[in-house]
């Protein structure tokens, strides 16, 4: 078993947990789950084996749908940024993601 805070809640800001850097993590994690091609129930199976925290799989599809839009807003800015190369990679995680 991995241990959530360790993982999570590890950085050394000053304004830690309200960083928004615990989040991210987790957020991330979720949505690396979710690149290997795992459904949400997956998902929660997997989060409460390496955790022993449990989502609702309807509460994991929604934090999905809200990575996967962010992740839109993200490539739209790098876009209009100029920055191809960072949309492009964001892109494809975003791809990857939408399965
Ligand atoms: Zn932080």
């Amino acid at each position: 078993m991995l241990d959530f805070a360790e993982d999570f809640l590890d950085c050394d800001c000053q304004s830690n947990p309200h960083c928004g850097h615990p989040e991210e993590k987790f957020v991330s994690y979720l949505l690396d789950l979710r690149a290997q091609g795992l459904g949400p129930e997956a998902i929660v199976d997997v989060m409460s084996d390496d955790y022993l925290v449990y989502a609702y799989p309807g509460d994991v599809l929604s934090f999905l749908d809200d990575g996967i839009r962010t992740l839109e807003a993200a490539e739209q800015l790098a876009d209009v940024d100029g920055q191809q190369e960072q949309a492009g990679a964001i892109r494809r995680r975003r791809k990857n993601l939408s399965g």
